[in-house]
């Protein structure tokens, strides 16, 4: 099936995924049997297509748990279980935090507190992120002119911004920049946190909402830069304001030599663009060490603080 197909004038190019279920392991009917080697086959489909995976019982209940958890995360809104939690982002050569990344949390009324990881990306497949997204938006808006009056003249909090955020239906910019303009909200209190990924399929929608955000001087930032494809002609073309190295880099630098080479490429690079640099997941006085002797303007992570709610927030940077 991998041979291209002539259909006419065109060349069509085919991949097969494949699902695999046993009689009389995993189902005893039909009509449960064709269903688990369905569930199987959307597996290896989700694995990247054109390979083959066998049904297993635990493919079963994460298709019933992921059912339920968006079943719950339709309501969870409006019965108010989000929470947005603050992780500081410390300026290396002073040692001030002025910065802060917020980070969304879900309390769950019967499973406690889910990660994002978890149920960001069910939000993302259901559309459900739009809404999310706004609220995280307009909580940080909030947040941070209640940061600026109290902590910081120039507080800035960055909020991540999915890929599914940025299409033609939800084309709400402009709603961001009206709104921030009613709440006489600086622009430049606000960072918004993007992947790779939204620059590589940028069509001209996320391009007009990037440079439209320039334009009015919120400034963007790149998260988990080295995990993905790193371009430089991107960096340049979107007019990037930080880049954030990724975790999996500062982890190793002080084991790995290839790691620390890494960082204080990205970092040299960066600054000849004239953008400044976020080391993510610091832990260690090491790490900090090697980053800020490389250069690198800000460093977030555990070393300074995990992410905390608003409260602690304030009594960890006002009353240290
Ligand atoms: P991210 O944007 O890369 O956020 C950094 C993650 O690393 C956070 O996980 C943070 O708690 C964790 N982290 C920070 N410092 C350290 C460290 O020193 N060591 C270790 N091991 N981890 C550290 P978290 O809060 O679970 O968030 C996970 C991901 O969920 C985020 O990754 C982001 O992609 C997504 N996310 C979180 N909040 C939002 C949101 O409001 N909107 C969207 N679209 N995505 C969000
Ligand atoms: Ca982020
Ligand atoms: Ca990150």
């Amino acid at each position: 099936m991998t041979k291209p197909f002539q259909i006419k004038e065109d060349i069509t190019y085919l991949s097969i995924s494949i699902g695999i279920a046993i009689y009389p392991d995993y189902a005893t009917d039909v009509t449960s049997l064709l269903k688990s080697a369905d569930q199987a086959m959307f597996y290896a489909k989700e694995k990247g297509r054109n390979c083959v995976h066998h049904f297993t019982p635990a493919m079963e209940t994460s298709a019933i748990e992921r059912r339920s958890l968006i079943q719950d995360l339709r309501f969870a809104l409006d019965k108010q279980e989000f929470e947005l939690y603050y992780q500081p982002i410390v300026d290396l050569n002073t040692n001030e935090t002025y910065k802060a990344e917020a980070l969304i949390r879900w309390h769950h009324p019967e499973k406690g507190m889910i990660s994002p990881e978890i149920f960001i990306p069910l939000a993302e497949d259901t559309g459900l992120i739009v809404d999310i997204g706004n609220w995280v938006f307009k909580q940080a808006v909030h947040q941070s002119q209640q940061w600026r009056k109290r902590m910081h003249q120039y507080f800035q909090i960055s909020i991540n911004k999915s890929p599914k955020q940025f299409n033609k239906e939800n084309n709400h910019h402009e709603n961001w920049l009206d709104y921030m303009a009613e709440k006489q909200c600086p622009a430049d209190s606000i960072t918004v946190e993007i992947t790779e990924g939204v620059l590589m399929d940028a069509n001209s929608i996320v391009t007009e909402q990037l440079l439209s955000f320039r334009d009015e001087g919120i400034e963007i930032a790149l998260d988990d830069f080295g995990t993905g494809y790193s371009s430089l002609a991107y960096l340049r073309k979107f007019d990037i304001d930080y880049i954030k190295i990724d975790r999996q880099f500062v982890q190793h630098v002080e084991t790995n030599s290839d790691d620390r080479a890494l960082c204080k490429a990205i970092i040299v690079m960066a600054h000849a663009l004239g953008i400044k640099v976020i080391a993510e997941g610091i832990e260690t006085t090491a790490q900090k060490d090697f980053l800020f002797n490389s250069g690198c303007d800000f460093g977030q992570g555990y070393l300074f603080s995990k992410p905390i709610p608003v409260d602690q927030f304030e009594k960890l940077i006002l009353y240290p």
